[in-house]
């Protein structure tokens, strides 16, 4: 995923582990920019799944 405030693109996991530490909850919603700390709001999975199949059908769409 892509940091929407400094651009660094980097790994889901790496962005979670960077909040592991949260004292609220352990298992936080955001991801931490791991370059510039912004808390990037995660993507529900089916959003992604969404996200993934809206790309499939675009693809399918640009061939034919
Ligand atoms: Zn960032």
């Amino acid at each position: 995923m892509k940091c929407p405030l400094c651009g660094l693109e980097f790994k889901e996991e790496y962005g979670q582990s960077a909040c592991k530490g949260c004292a609220i909850s352990k298992s936080c919603d955001l991801i931490k920019c791991p370059n510039c700390g912004y808390e990037i709001p995660r993507e529900p999975s089916f959003i992604k799944s969404l996200k993934r199949w809206k790309e499939k059908k675009y693809a399918t769409n640009r061939k034919g």
